[in-house]
């Protein structure tokens, strides 16, 4: 059997085009991705899982967790016939998404995009045929790559790229800790680590925030966050557990210790495009290059993108959303005009 449509990705883009698709009488199947430690924990339904509260949705004027809205998200697109791939080949009782079944959920290993139907590989020896493919993996946290820096994380000593899944640890309660970035991310990061934390620094290498004016102010006006301006982090120091980071100063190239607790980056994020393996054409930053701005096609025809795999500029919910609408608008119409019903 060749499926008409396969989603790789279970972010909002990717269950949005899967309630599309499944709605169109496609019955899409989703590669939703198993959850994983890859040093920072990914997770299927992407991001948002790594979310607390999201205001900014619409439609939820109280506002709802990012885990809830993805419940949300995948229950509906299964509603109307999407199909996940998993261990035993079932769709799993997405209505209790407590019961740990995301763990039967498969990974895309890799694609074959150089004869038709596509191939889609996914663990062990599966492989799925399809005549159109809906890329929506979107991208994950990026690190510093310091030697300490992935020993620590990977042993949990102290060392995380999300505040919000690990900032309520016992370690780092009334502690001082230290987040890394300028941008949204870290003014984010940094303010629900108050919550927690006796002190935050924040650790910026320029002496300006690249955050919105709005986000920049919330950092520089909350008192138990202090901005270190344009110092580096260079090493990670501690055995077992962070004791202190080493910063060095960018104009003047002195070093210091600052003693912390923990230590959170927030340096952006990386598509989740090598398992592509060049067959796609991608952007200098790896991100999925569009055919069309306003489309969501791409270099090889009968394969869409939707998401923050395609997009480093926007990287909402919402946004994320609209482009997984667009991406099963778009495949829909190219089946039909390859008389594929
Ligand atoms: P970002 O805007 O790209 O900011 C990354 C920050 O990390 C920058 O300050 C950058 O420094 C710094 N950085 C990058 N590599 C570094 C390195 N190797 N060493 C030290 N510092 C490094 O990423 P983001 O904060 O994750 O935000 C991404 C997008 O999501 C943005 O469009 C943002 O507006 C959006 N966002 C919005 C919200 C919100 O509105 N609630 C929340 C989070 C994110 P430089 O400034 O020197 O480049």
């Amino acid at each position: 059997m060749v499926e008409k449509i396969v989603i790789i990705g279970s972010g909002p883009a990717g269950w949005t085009a899967a309630i599309y698709a499944a709605r169109a009488n496609l019955q899409p199947l989703v590669f939703a991705g198993r959850p994983k430690q890859v040093p920072a924990l990914v997770l299927p339904g992407g991001q948002l899982m790594l979310t607390t509260e999201v205001e900014n949705y619409p439609g939820f004027p109280e506002g709802v967790t990012g885990p809830k809205m993805m419940a949300f998200f995948e229950q509906q697109a299964v509603r109307f016939g999407t199909r996940i791939q998993t261990d035993d080949g079932q769709n799993p009782d997405v209505s209790n998404p407590d019961d740990g079944h995301a763990y039967k959920y498969h990974d895309c290993t890799r694609i074959d995009l150089s004869s038709r139907p596509f191939k889609v590989y996914g663990e062990g020896d599966q492989v799925v045929e399809a005549h159109a493919i809906i890329i929506a993996t979107g991208a994950t946290a990026n690190w510093l790559g310091l030697p300490n820096e992935q020993r620590l994380a990977r042993s949990g000593g102290g060392v995380s790229a999300c505040a919000v899944c690990d900032g309520a640890l016992p370690i780092f309660r009334n502690r001082e800790l230290a987040v890394v970035g300028g941008g949204d991310s870290a003014v984010e990061e940094a303010t629900y680590l108050t919550k927690f934390a006796s002190k935050v620094y924040m650790i910026h290498r320029r002496d300006q925030l690249r955050a919105s004016k709005i986000m920049a102010k919330r950092a520089l006006d909350n008192p138990k966050i202090e901005v270190l301006w344009n110092q580096v982090v260079v090493d990670v120091l501690g055995d077992q557990k962070i004791s202190a980071i080493r910063l060095k100063d960018t104009r003047t190239n002195a070093e210091s210790e600052l003693p912390v607790a923990g230590l959170f980056m927030a340096i952006g994020h990386t598509p989740a495009t090598a398992f592509l393996g060049g067959q796609l054409e991608l952007d200098a930053k790896g991100y999925i290059k569009l055919k069309d701005t306003y489309r969501t096609t791409t270099s090889v025809d009968g394969v869409f993108a939707a998401g923050d795999v395609v997009d480093s500029v926007y990287r909402q919910a919402v946004t994320a959303a609209g482009m997984g609408c667009k991406a099963a608008l778009d495949a829909e119409r190219w089946l039909a005009e390859h008389g594929i019903e």
